[in-house]
């Protein structure tokens, strides 16, 4: 019999391979090092900061020759926190405290994670294992510890915190599976196998203690289970999951190049949300048409001061360009309240989501929204770009926004340099935006529907609060009425409506919002060949029916219920 195991299933499907084992521990080489000199063991970690720079430009080149774009951006990222000059002082004083250089580089480290730890958001809480994780690379470098071999097969990663350097050294097509002991699904290796479809699984906790490199393994990325060394029965009895799952992978690579449209001829345009530019590469493999949202607050994060518009537009252009044509809708970025950054002061709040945050910071702070605004103007120039904002909730902010636009294309004349046409639109996330659609259609070139938040404020209900979490639902009536409104609204006008939020990634809601009129859907990518599927299977005269019988009913389990019997 297998040793079984349960955590939470994040990413579906079903993987076999051999245990490897992420999160080595060093403590026996920190015992056997015998320091020099406190000078000699500065110089030691001098040189080993440089060195471990130079192996990961170069580790980074390789990536980048083999298109491997997210690993080598996440390789980039450690780059800088090798190179940080705050962490060569930070180290020097730690020499001076321990006497050793490795020690001192791993104390360094683990105190500069642990103050993104403390960080309300859990973006930030991820960063922390980067942190950790750079400084184990320069502390191995100097104790002299090679990384392990891959071999044969393909490999789950499993550690209590992957590494995302253990992720991004490997070859894409090596890791069949993840395996987190920890809950967050924030952490690098969840998104980059997010991205990538790989079945994931999180919060086993001590588990992974009791699982050794090499360990055969199956892992089931619905389930949450996870079978150690199974018997050939155990496996047999996957064996017709496993297939069923490479039937389903084969049929929606023939989807790929499709398009979503139904069996009368309504087509929606099918498009991803992304964080950064190598997002667009795995989006284009399921089949994105383009980007609906770039959520451009990953490119403020991790930063100590805010990102200079030659920076930000590098990142901008790179997603235009990787969509080939299609459009690219970033998001000016959507940060404050539950989302902190050191240089923007927001101070505490009693109500974060309510405060003070995106639009409402952008347009108080010149100083941060002209750079980010000129950045993207200039990256319209290398295709087809939209800029939306995010939160609006009255007529005033858009105008106030849409002010600002022509503000940094006014700078950019002076300063001669180039910028393409942008659309200009808004996320619709807050029930006063909602209502107020009729007249907002007027000034905006399209709105696109942000259900994650709309949901919350509408129903007055936290996203994120698993107590109440059975009464956030999308298919609540008081929702579909706005959304129905927002996208009427929008065709009423000539202007187009689409969607950004998690309802657009729900099979079943397609059908609904299709029928209400709505001209794109944009989602996590892996998700887009299931929704491509039911659109494609149903005419948008049978989608009218069933939303006409859904606006007629009064409850929101009631519709989830008769639309999971129609699928
Ligand atoms: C939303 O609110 O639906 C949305 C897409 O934005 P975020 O999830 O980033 O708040
Ligand atoms: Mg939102």
């Amino acid at each position: 019999m297998a040793e079984k195991m349960k955590g939470k299933g994040v990413i579906s499907g079903i993987a076999v391979g051999k245990i490897m084992l992420a999160g080595q521990n060093l403590d026996g080489y920190l015992k056997d090092y015998k320091p020099k000199k406190k000078a000699d063991e500065k110089k030691i970690a001098a040189d080993a900061l440089i060195k471990v720079a130079a192996n990961l430009v170069k580790t980074i080149e390789d990536l980048n020759k083999k298109n491997m774009k997210e690993q080598a951006a996440i390789l980039e990222a450690h780059r800088m926190m090798v190179e940080d000059p705050a962490m060569s002082g930070a180290i020097d004083e730690q020499v001076d405290k321990t006497g050793s250089a490795p020690r001192a580089v791993l104390d360094a480290y683990e105190s500069q994670a642990q103050v993104f730890e403390q960080m309300e958001d859990e973006y930030f809480r991820g960063r922390a294992v980067d942190m950790r994780d750079v400084g184990k690379r320069i502390a191995k470098y100097i104790l002299g510890i090679k990384e392990p071999e891959i071999g044969e097969g393909k490999v789950i990663v499993a550690g209590q915190e992957i590494e995302p350097s253990v992720i991004a050294g490997l070859p894409s097509e090596k890791i069949a599976g993840v395996i987190l002991g920890q809950g967050s699904t924030t952490s690098h290796a969840i998104i980059i196998a997010k991205t990538r479809a790989i079945p994931s699984i999180v919060g086993v906790g001590d588990a992974i203690e009791k699982m050794a490199d090499g360990d055969p393994v199956i892992i089931d990325g619905d389930t949450g289970d996870i079978l150690i060394r199974p018997t050939d029965e155990e496996r047999a009895s996957y064996d017709v999951k496993i297939k069923k799952q490479e039937e389903l992978k084969a049929h929606y690579a023939e989807l790929k190049e499709l398009p979503a449209i139904t069996t009368d001829g309504v087509k929606v345009e099918l498009v991803a949300n992304i964080g950064s530019p190598a997002d667009v590469d795995a989006a284009n493999n399921f089949g994105a048409e383009g980007v609906g949202l770039f959520r451009s607050e990953f490119v403020f994060m991790g930063k100590t001061d805010i990102p200079k518009e030659e920076d930000q537009f590098k990142e901008y252009k790179a997603a235009v360009e990787k969509c080939k044509g299609n459009l690219c809708v970033i998001r000016t970025m959507d940060i404050g309240g539950d989302k902190p950054l050191p240089y923007i002061q927001v101070g505490q709040e009693e109500n974060p989501f309510l405060g003070y945050r995106a639009i409402r910071i952008s347009l108080q702070r010149r100083d941060l929204f002209i750079p980010q605004l000129k950045a993207i103007l200039r990256a319209g120039k290398f295709g087809k770009a939209g800029i939306m904002f995010p939160m609006v909730i009255n007529v005033d902010e858009f105008k106030a926004a849409q002010k600002m636009v022509e503000d940094a294309k006014a700078e950019l004349v002076h300063e001669g340099k180039e910028y393409g046409d942008v659309q200009l639109g808004i996320m619709v996330e807050t029930p006063a935006a909602a209502v107020m659609t009729p007249i907002l259609a007027k000034y905006v070139d399209f709105f696109s529907i942000g259900t994650n938040d709309l949901v919350q404020y509408t129903l007055a209900v936290d996203r994120g609060n698993a107590q109440i979490a059975y009464l956030y639902n999308h298919f609540n009536p008081a929702v579909l009425r706005l959304i129905k409104r927002t996208i009427e609204s929008a065709n009423k006008e000539g202007k187009w409506a689409g969607m950004c939020g998690e309802m657009a990634s729900d099979p079943n809601a397609a059908i609904l919002l299709m029928a209400m009129g709505i001209k794109e859907l944009s989602m996590s990518a892996p998700s887009i060949p299931k929704v491509k599927e039911r659109i494609r299977n149903i005419s948008s005269s049978k989608a009218k029916e069933i939303l006409d019988k859904v606006m007629e009913m009064e409850d929101g389990n009631e519709i989830k219920a008769y639309l999971s019997t129609i699928s």
